[in-house]
């Protein structure tokens, strides 16, 4: 289907961005990478008035570093995160979810900003935003402000995002030498997680000594699997130890139940893909 008509924007600075925003109203849309948004418009899912397009905003774009954190720009595409030397050495969870997401065409025109703004329950990223403590930093006509992963995702496809605002960067601490892997059960024609597990853990000395734990697709957002990460603390990096824990991984979770599978089958899944990759980010 042909989208509904809409006026066009494309302007080249986020000051510009969010005056157009403003200016145009609650019935404005964002457009990034357009991987999620076009067929939504295509299926008259959606109808917006106007779309800001942020492709021309080259300061949503690329991969810095700024003291103890990684700051990544919203409009940087999956392809570009995946490829990204700073992302893999300092926060290496990130290139390792990001190289299973859709397939190559759309991690060449998706976003990691627009992913996270998305807030879909099946997506990789947002779980993996949520375990690695990012912080989203947003611009809106009352200035800027940042908000924690673990409020910026409220509800199934939403966000705390007010409708004025745009994602402009995402910061992570730093975890340089932490162990990462994550492990997603998937059907094969499809990419999206059934149910995905993010973990990252810092060894020392033969035992883990931190460790950050997400679930995706086990909510309406994105879960941190605090029981697991508790139960891991002091232990030693061996599979028995891991697996013991990995038992708390549906703890509080609520997933729906769905054609791919009930929320029985969600949870033992967390549970097993919980031990998995943990076991797999210390080599256990
Ligand atoms: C066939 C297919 C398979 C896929 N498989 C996976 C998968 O396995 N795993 C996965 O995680 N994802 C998957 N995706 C989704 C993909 O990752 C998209 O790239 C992503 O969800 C949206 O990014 P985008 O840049 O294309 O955003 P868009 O489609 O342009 O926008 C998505 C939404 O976010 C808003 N938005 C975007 N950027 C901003 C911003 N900076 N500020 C405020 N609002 C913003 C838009 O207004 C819109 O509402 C798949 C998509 C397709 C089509």
């Amino acid at each position: 289907m042909i989208p509904a008509a809409f006026d066009y924007v494309a302007p080249t600075t986020v000051d510009d961005a969010v005056r157009a925003l403003a200016d145009a109203g609650e019935e404005a849309k964002v457009l990034a990478g357009g991987q999620s948004l076009l067929p939504v418009l295509r299926m008259r899912l959606a109808a917006p008035s106007t779309l800001i397009d942020l492709s021309k905003v080259a300061e949503l774009r690329g991969v810095r570093e700024d003291g103890d954190a990684l700051v990544i720009g919203a409009m940087t595409t999956h392809y570009d995160v995946q490829r990204d030397s700073l992302v893999a050495e300092h926060v290496a969870l990130l290139a390792e979810a990001t190289a299973t997401v859709a397939d190559p065409q759309i991690r060449h025109r998706g976003t990691f900003g627009g992913s996270l703004a998305h807030a879909d329950p099946a997506a990789d990223l947002p779980a993996v935003a949520l375990a690695l403590d990012a912080e989203m930093v947003v611009a809106g006509s009352g200035g800027r402000r940042t908000i924690p992963a673990a409020e910026f995702f409220v509800d199934f496809f939403t966000t705390a995002l007010r409708p004025d605002e745009i994602l402009c960067e995402v910061r992570m601490p730093k975890r340089t030498g932490w162990h990462a892997h994550y492990e997603k059960f998937n059907r094969v024609a499809q990419a999206w997680s059934i149910v995905a597990v993010a973990a990252t853990v810092r060894v020392d000395g033969g035992s883990i000594a931190e460790a950050r734990v997400a679930l995706a697709n086990m909510g309406a957002t994105p879960v941190r699997a605090t029981g697991v990460e508790q139960a891991l603390v002091g232990q030693s990096a061996t599979a028995e130890a891991i697996n013991a824990a990995a038992e708390h991984a549906a703890e509080g979770t609520s997933p729906a139940a769905d054609g791919n599978a009930d929320a029985e089958y969600r949870q033992h899944l967390a549970r097993v893909l919980t031990g998995r990759a943990v076991s797999a980010a210390v080599g256990a």
